[in-house]
């Protein structure tokens, strides 16, 4: 059986526009694949660490899993959760990983330009984690890794270490994931799907954003999130219509409303086709967000972190067993044993 492996980042709170755009859509590929898939759902603690966590980092992920169920996640036996630093197999096949990996190629990497630009110190970490990454996805054969766009180098990157070790050993050690543009075709969903920024909608929402009126935070009060939705930028043309080019604000409130109450956005836009009034589309958003806000935090609150904990010990020992068997066979490769 083959596998699908995400990682959740666990050090912030998502916003409505990660829920959306990644959260749920992960959720329904899980909910769809997981009778003929391992769907292995994991918490990359160890990246986490590159960076600030807001909070607590143990809190957080059994928020973070509570969150997917909450989405919908239904668990079977072929779903498993687990903690990346319970299972030792990560670090090491990483450290094997570090010395085939070039400098180079690390140094070219996008993602730790961007994040090291400017910097007059920058950890280490944050120029080796896509070897991490490496190893998070070759321990398991993982062929499927839905990620973003800002993390499809990292993905070539784990297709060519992979490569790189089978072609050295003349065996087919590790499976590499499929090429990024066959990723987004079995993804589907949410690919390029952008909520925008309530207050500056044509910027994409982001939780980095300063301005607390710009994005809606899956915790935000209902309430709260509701008056959000009320002050939304809209435009002067009073016309209810899907241009997001002209109208980003009006065109981003019938996106959500359809996303949220799982609509198609086309029946979403013909129910106000013809409508002028900003003010009723604004308050059918800001309604159906604080329900669905509603809903969403009652189900959380209902989870047991117990069950979390339980989840993680058994995806752990399953996730161990995978690993461990992998990793053997790399270290004797290499001479290690
Ligand atoms: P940051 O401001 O720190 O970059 P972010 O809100 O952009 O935070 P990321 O952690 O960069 O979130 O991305 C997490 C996931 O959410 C990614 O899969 C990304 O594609 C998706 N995502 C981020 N913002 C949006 C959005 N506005 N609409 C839909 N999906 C989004
Ligand atoms: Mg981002």
């Amino acid at each position: 059986m083959k596998t699908i492996l995400t990682g959740i980042r666990v050090n912030s709170e998502p916003t409505l526009g990660n829920y959306l755009g990644a959260l749920l859509p992960m959720v329904r590929l899980a909910n769809e694949h997981k009778n003929d898939y391992h769907i292995n759902i994991f918490v990359p603690d160890l990246h986490s660490i590159i960076s600030d966590v807001d909070g607590d980092l143990q809190k957080n992920l059994v928020r973070s899993l509570k969150i997917y169920l909450a989405a919908g996640l239904e668990p079977n036996e072929n779903v498993h959760f687990y903690r990346q630093s319970r299972v030792p197999a990560h670090s090491e096949l990483m450290w094997i990983l570090n010395t085939v990996a070039t400098m180079g190629e690390l140094s070219r990497m996008t993602q730790y330009k961007e994040k090291s630009e400017g910097k007059t110190s920058v950890n280490a970490g944050i120029f080796t984690y896509p070897v991490l990454m490496a190893a998070d996805i070759l321990l398991y054969d993982a062929e499927y890794v839905p990620v973003g766009e800002d993390q499809f180098q990292h993905l070539e990157l784990t297709r060519n270490l992979a490569m790189r070790v089978n072609n050295r050993f003349n065996t087919e050690l590790f499976v590499p994931p499929v090429k990024t543009e066959e990723q987004v075709k079995f993804m589907t969903v949410g690919n390029a799907l952008r909520i925008r920024d309530l207050q500056n909608p044509e910027k994409k929402m982001s939780k980095s954003t300063k301005s607390e009126n710009s994005k809606i935070m899956m915790s935000d009060a209902p309430e709260v999130a509701a008056k959000k939705i009320m002050s939304a930028t809209t435009d002067s043309l009073a016309k209810i219509q899907y241009d997001m080019f002209n109208q980003p604000g009006i065109s981003n409130l019938l996106q959500i409303e359809a996303l949220v109450n799982d609509l198609s956005l086309q029946d979403v836009i013909s129910t106000w086709a013809g409508e002028t009034r900003y003010g009723d589309l604004k308050q059918k958003v800001a309604s159906s967000v604080k329900t669905m806000l509603e809903d969403f935090q009652n189900k959380i609150a209902q989870i047991p972190d117990a069950t979390i904990y339980e989840y993680l010990e058994m995806g752990e020992v399953y996730a161990n067993g995978v690993a461990n068997k992998k990793l053997a066979i790399v270290k004797q490769a290499f001479g290690l044993c």
